[in-house]
């Protein structure tokens, strides 16, 4: 990170869709990693408790002490959680398995929806984007990065019935934007997986765009097998495959996601 970098706005995203294996995960670690290496400072919380962002990432369980659980239920002030540079300009809150039990714990808490908010407030101004990894869930931790997020980028698996699910998840964000949190907002809509060789991926990408309009972004990840690849090596895809059409993408991503400010 240049040493002259001053943080503007910290712009809070959760990265969100309540299905599994779209595309969040991957988008979590290497949009990140993306905006770090163009010399943002960038936290990334990993608030899924199968902890895919904290692991392709090169965190091993061994070396966890405390971990997003511990802020949301156990009041340790998020600064002591934070893994600092685990690539250029990205920081992360890790999870573990632990969180699993945070969806039934913070049930019987007082205020149980804002603790991730309450928690990660307290860092704006030290970075320029905080990416919240969220599960495959509308429960209680889904809602926590609801409350807590300014906006949400969601990813989209170019396949069949792309859109099913999503109705419920704006409905989630019209309740917590209407009870909780009155500015939240979709930032963006990301392709993932595309094939542009099948005429499946197009047609969902038609339909997606016919639906969300300018929300979704120009750039979207195609499907290679070096995305998939790269976790198992504990490394962002920009240090895996630098010149790849992966790492090409997400570089466009984060290009695109610094221009739309
Ligand atoms: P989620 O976080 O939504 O569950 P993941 O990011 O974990 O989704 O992705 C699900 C699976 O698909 C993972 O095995 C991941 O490596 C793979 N994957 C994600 N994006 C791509 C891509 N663009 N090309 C190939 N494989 C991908």
């Amino acid at each position: 990170k240049p040493v002259t970098h001053v943080v503007g706005q910290t712009k809070i995203m959760a990265i969100i869709n309540q299905k599994g294996g779209v595309g969040k995960s991957t988008t979590a670690i290497n949009l990140s990693a993306a905006l770090g290496e163009l010399g943002k400072q960038v936290l990334l919380v990993d608030l899924d408790p199968q902890g895919n962002s904290s692991s392709g990432l090169g965190i091993e369980k061994s070396q966890v002490n405390n971990c997003i659980y511990d802020v949301l239920l156990n009041d340790v002030p998020i600064e002591e959680v934070i893994i600092p540079d685990v690539c250029e300009g990205l920081d992360l809150v890790p999870a573990t398995i632990n969180l699993a039990g945070a969806e039934v714990e913070l049930v019987a808490e007082m205020a149980r929806e804002n603790r991730l908010k309450d928690a990660v407030g307290s860092l704006r101004g030290k970075y320029d984007y905080v990416f919240i990894d969220c599960p495959p869930s509308l429960g209680l931790l889904t809602v926590n990065a609801l409350v807590a997020a300014d906006k949400l980028l969601i990813p989209i698996q170019c396949e069949f019935y792309a859109l099913e699910g999503v109705t419920k998840l704006l409905d989630s964000m019209k309740r917590v934007k209407t009870r909780l949190n009155p500015t939240l907002d979709i930032y963006g809509v990301l392709m993932t997986m595309y094939d542009g060789r099948t005429t499946l991926s197009r047609q969902v990408v038609e339909e997606v765009r016919a639906y969300f309009g300018r929300l979704v972004f120009e750039t979207q990840i195609p499907r290679t097998v070096k995305l998939s690849e790269a976790p198992s090596f504990g490394q962002p895809i920009t240090l895996y495959d630098p010149s790849g059409k992966g790492a090409q993408s997400y570089m466009s991503l984060a290009k695109e996601v610094i221009a739309r400010g």
